[in-house]
């Protein structure tokens, strides 16, 4: 199996990346005295490349990133590439969900339309890529339901789920639908 490091810090969407891959590719840790990337490129493709080259430079490995981001229509598309921090730098998940439910106070359901948007990219170590997306539209609900996942996971209703928020899900049924399911599967039929 191919030997890749993971480039991701936040060990919740780690979890996720070695369920979805772990059967694909044989998964390293990012090395944990790696100083955070600055994510200041103005794509997801930029900043997942951003990622995945620091770790392939530090550890001389390919390197398998993720970036994502949450678009809702009604705030024209925000906070797409600024999603981690969009309540501001340094800004907790349970601050960028108030600021998302603050933004959307008085929207009806059909207002509040939006899309998690994942794209994953293996950068090998002699500067190939294979690079993958993953869409997954659905609706922000009226206030946070639900105890499991991280970030917007209790805000985000996927369209083709059952009403409930992906907080509500189990991690199958979440990668079933989700943005970063779609991506990672689409990037293992790549490989
Ligand atoms: P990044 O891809 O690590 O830069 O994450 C961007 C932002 O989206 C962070 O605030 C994450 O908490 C959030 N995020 C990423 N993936 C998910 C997900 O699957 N569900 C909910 N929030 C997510």
């Amino acid at each position: 199996m191919l030997r890749v490091a993971c480039a991701s810090a936040n060990p919740h969407k780690v979890a996720e990346i070695v369920d979805l891959m772990g059967g694909v590719v044989d998964l390293v840790p990012r090395p944990s005295d790696l100083a955070d990337v600055v994510e200041d490129a103005d794509t997801l493709e930029g900043n997942a490349r951003l990622k995945a080259v620091a770790v392939c430079v530090a550890t001389g490995l390919h390197a398998l990133a993720d970036d994502t981001g949450l678009e809702v229509d009604a705030l024209d598309g925000a906070p797409g590439v600024i999603t981690a921090r969009f309540a501001g730098v340094g800004a907790t998940d349970a601050q960028n969900r108030q600021k998302i439910l603050v933004e959307l106070d008085g929207q009806a359901n059909d207002q509040r339309t939006a899309r998690f948007r994942t794209v994953a990219l293996l950068r090998f170590a002699d500067g190939r890529e294979i690079v993958a997306h993953g869409v997954c539209e659905g609706t922000i609900a009226m206030e946070e339901i639900g105890e499991r996942g991280f970030g917007y996971d209790s805000l985000f209703i996927p369209k083709d789920g059952d009403g409930r928020t992906f907080a509500q899900m189990t991690i199958d049924e979440k990668h079933e639908l989700s943005h970063r399911g779609r991506a990672f599967r689409a990037l293992a039929e790549m490989l």
